[in-house]
């Protein structure tokens, strides 16, 4: 057993540093809680793209360097750290692009992978539905076969980078015979998102934020090409992809930059003539934080290595999930107490302590444990095939 990087690893880590603590110095991005999902900066991803750290791990032959999954997991591990502004290209990063490469036709790969690899292709993810969330296979979202063409119509709801993307993932139902299985008669489809007949409408979430959107799709005419992967496979294409969706290590650091300046606060802030960090509440709080984010950090890279291994990383991907997104909500509660009434001053006031980070993760950390599968699907995944205890 060997948990150390490798020479090579470490090198690149610093690399990465460097470029992230040289970017700040440039004042071309403020490091923020949710980069990964609400920091949207096309010159930023250029820049990430310019290095191939974009595809990082992707096969070299579809352009990629051919990395190992560790390597992409230190890159991003970096990226969040920083708090820096990724939410543009990550879901094609980390999800899409790996399953075009799989599972998509010819032309798909030869037109979507060079834009994703180049930053241009910011891909939303639509699968949840209002009456599809936990379960998938009731999506109704349609797509009908019509000559060289698929017809959408549907709703989708809390599809991410809706207001930004240009390019949609779609997951819709291809075969309507009540008598074929529900899981049976989906498809997967990645679609440009200014076509004809297409409506985003932004959802204002409960952080104020309009990262996610409603999109509604009104005879909506794509080309066969469009399809990734085989017709009516789809269900168990997505089922594959949300491993690695919930996989990362944005479960765990998306506010990093938080955890970070929470402890310097404890540190520097003097209550009743000492530093609150001599508080017993404070001092505890901030060490079993610190213990459940290395337990975390080690649950998430073990995914890792099942990826390099070859395997998918199913129950493994669920553990760190459901410990991970759990971490961000007891950080988000702790900066909550330990900043005391100030600390529920959003950005932008004057009294606001760090950056009045504090609310905005306290608010945002509700939903980490719903987003990519709730933590009580997690729990199923992990009690049926961790456990191997019967299906419910
Ligand atoms: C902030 C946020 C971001 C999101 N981002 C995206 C996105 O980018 N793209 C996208 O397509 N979707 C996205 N979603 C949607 C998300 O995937 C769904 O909200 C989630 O899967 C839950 O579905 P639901 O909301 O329909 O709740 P339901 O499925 O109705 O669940 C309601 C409750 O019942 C519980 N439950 C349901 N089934 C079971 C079961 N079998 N056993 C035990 N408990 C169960 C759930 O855990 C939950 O507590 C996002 C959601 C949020 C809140």
């Amino acid at each position: 057993m060997d948990f150390s990087f490798t020479p090579e690893q470490e090198r690149f880590r610093h690399e990465v540093r460097q470029f992230l603590e040289d970017e700040i110095r440039q004042g071309a991005f403020r490091p923020q809680c949710d980069g990964w999902i609400q920091g949207f900066s096309p010159e930023f991803t250029r820049k990430l793209a310019a290095r191939h750290w974009i595809g990082l791990s992707w096969p070299e032959e579809y352009g990629g360097l051919g990395r190992s999954n560790v390597d992409r997991f230190v890159l991003t591990e970096e990226l969040l750290r920083y708090g820096a502004p990724c939410a543009l290209h990550w879901f094609a990063d980390r999800q899409i692009g790996r399953a075009v490469i799989h599972y998509g036709n010819p032309e798909l790969k030869q037109d979507i992978l060079p834009k994703i690899l180049s930053g241009e292709a910011y891909v939303g993810l639509g699968m949840s539905e209002p009456q599809a969330g936990s379960d998938l296979a009731s999506v109704q979202t349609r797509a009908t076969e019509d000559g060289d063409s698929y017809v959408i119509n549907g709703q989708k709801m809390w599809t991410s980078c809706a207001r930004y993307m240009n390019y949609v993932y779609l997951l819709a139902r291809t075969e309507t015979d009540p008598k074929v299985p529900r899981h049976r008669g989906l498809s997967e489809f990645i679609i440009p998102a200014n076509l004809p007949g297409i409506t985003i409408r932004p959802t204002i979430d409960i952080t104020g934020t309009e990262a996610w959107g409603e999109v509604f799709y009104d005879n909506v005419r794509v080309p066969k090409t469009c399809l990734i992967g085989e017709k009516n496979r789809g269900f168990y294409q997505v089922v594959n992809q949300l491993d690695y969706e919930r996989s990362g290590l944005e479960r765990l650091m998306g506010n990093y930059p938080l955890f970070e300046a929470i402890i310097e606060f404890s540190k520097q802030t003097h209550r009743n003539g000492q530093p609150i960090g001599k508080e017993p509440f404070v001092r505890d709080r901030l060490a079993r934080l610190q213990v459940e984010f290395e337990v975390g950090r080690l649950l998430t890279y073990r995914v890792a290595l099942v990826i390099d291994e070859g395997r998918a990383p199913n129950w493994e991907a669920a553990m760190a999930k459901a410990f991970c997104t759990a971490f961000e909500q007891h950080l988000a509660d702790a900066a909550t107490r330990i900043l005391g009434l100030y600390g529920n001053l959003i950005a932008g006031s004057k009294w606001a302590p760090v950056l009045g980070m504090a609310p905005h993760s306290f608010l945002g950390s509700m939903g980490y444990s719903l987003q990519a599968g709730t933590t009580e699907i997690l729990r199923n995944v992990l009690a049926t095939r961790g456990l191997g205890l019967p299906e419910a």
